[in-house]
């Protein structure tokens, strides 16, 4: 039969191969979310990849159609749920972003959460969870992990690699982990986690959400990170988009393989915005960060306030975790109220706020303030901070004006 008839897509890329230079190690950060996942003059010339939508993705010939259907997890376009070019891309710039190898993108960051979960676990297998984990984490275990005989055992964030260790039984399968957590801000010793999960041959994914290059998981330890790309990513709070990224074939392909057997896909639309987003996203952050640590700061010297839960400040009980493994923070963090404030004395201030958005998720390039008291769920440490909650989110509104607006929000509260 001679050689096999080609793909015509890859017949493309062989008579006109990729003219842009994908990126390397030694570039900053935002050097290389300049340049990853970008085709040069392939494309047509223009800078930004197109959006290819589709679902039928015809064959050159019938042979083709068999050969390439055998090899669907090397990017060889099959069908829409296989992914194509405007996927590919966006795999390439989260990868940069969070030194991982191969990435599989989903619809949302909770898909992001539950693929891999389902990917690893099965009826009779033992789950670990810190108890400060995103609160939709913990549905799934309680809810369909448990429905289908996978136990879960919250643990407290902050414990240490002989503590993990103790709570591993035979047949737990996942560390999961989460830093900081949602909510509390607590750190998690990753890579003490990670040395305990290891010895028992257990798998350690990560929710690397708020870290996201701040936090480089598969240094630490990690074999699967999720990431929330409907955050800082996406950074225009007009997208949902989740990312499971490994670092090595063997747990790509199991993360892969659970993602297509339950139909999951990440719209073309969606990736080409994330994609948009990630180009300024090193900009935005660096911003967001200093903003967000300014206004922390604020927090901290105002008579009001008990306690600011920002792992970047010198005062998180777990500081020097942060200065260990983190190269930054992002604009996301908590504030807790002298405890003589009720709720109705939070809602009144949060209500007075002209600049901070009342609403959820975060990364976007608008401020947003989030009554957390009530929100919080704990069962394996307490669930008390000591006083009414709120998270605080920084856009990249002038932090001047924000503090203004926050000023004048806690001089509602009673003297
Ligand atoms: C928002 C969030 C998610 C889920 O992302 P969605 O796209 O909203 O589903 C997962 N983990 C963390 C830590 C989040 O903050």
């Amino acid at each position: 039969m001679g050689i096999a008839p080609r793909n015509h897509q890859a017949e493309e890329r062989l008579t006109m191969p990729d003219d842009h230079a994908p990126p390397h190690k030694a570039q900053a950060f935002a050097t290389r979310m300049s340049h990853a996942g970008r085709a040069g003059t392939r494309a047509h010339g223009f800078v930004n990849p197109p959006v290819h939508r589709g679902s039928t993705v015809l064959m050159p010939s019938a042979q083709a159609r068999r050969d390439f259907a055998k090899d669907r997890f090397n990017r060889v376009m099959t069908y829409g749920t296989a992914g194509g070019p405007t996927h590919y891309a966006l795999e390439d710039v989260i990868c940069e972003i969070e030194g991982g190898t191969r990435c599989v993108l989903v619809g949302t960051g909770l898909a992001a959460v539950t693929v891999p979960l389902m990917a690893y676990l099965k009826t009779g297998d033992h789950c670990l969870m810190p108890d400060s984990v995103y609160g939709p984490a913990r549905n799934i275990a309680n809810g369909l992990l448990a429905n289908y005989g996978i136990a879960t055992t919250f643990y407290d964030p902050t414990i240490g690699e002989a503590e993990i260790a103790a709570l591993i039984q035979p047949n737990t399968k996942v560390v999961y982990t989460e830093s900081p957590g949602s909510h509390t801000f607590e750190l998690q010793d990753i890579p003490a986690i990670a040395r305990a999960a290891h010895a028992r041959g257990c798998t350690v994914m990560m929710d690397n959400t708020w870290g996201i290059h701040n936090f480089m998981p598969f240094e630490h330890g990690v074999d699967v990170s999720i990431q929330a790309l409907t955050k800082y990513v996406g950074g225009h709070s007009d997208v949902l988009l989740g990312s499971i990224t490994t670092n090595t074939e063997e747990d790509y392909l199991k993360v892969r393989t659970a993602a297509g057997q339950m139909g999951h896909f990440a719209a073309p639309d969606d990736c080409w915005l994330a994609l948009r987003g990630a180009r300024t996203m090193p900009v935005r952050l660096k911003h967001q960060e200093r903003s967000g640590l300014e206004v922390a700061r604020w927090f901290e010297t105002r008579a009001e306030v008990q306690r600011v839960l920002h792992p970047g400040l010198p005062s998180h009980p777990q500081h020097a975790l942060f200065t260990r493994d983190f190269r930054g923070s992002c604009s996301l963090f908590g504030v807790v109220l002298q405890p003589a404030y009720t709720e109705a004395d939070l809602f009144r201030l949060i209500d007075s706020l002209t600049l901070f958005g009342i609403g959820a998720s975060w990364g976007g390039y608008e401020s947003l303030a989030l009554p957390t008291t009530g929100f919080i769920t704990r069962t394996a440490t307490s669930d008390d901070l000591g006083g009414q909650t709120m998270r605080i989110h920084i856009g990249l509104e002038d932090v001047g004006d924000l503090i203004a607006d926050l000023e004048q929000g806690l001089a509602t509260l009673p003297r």
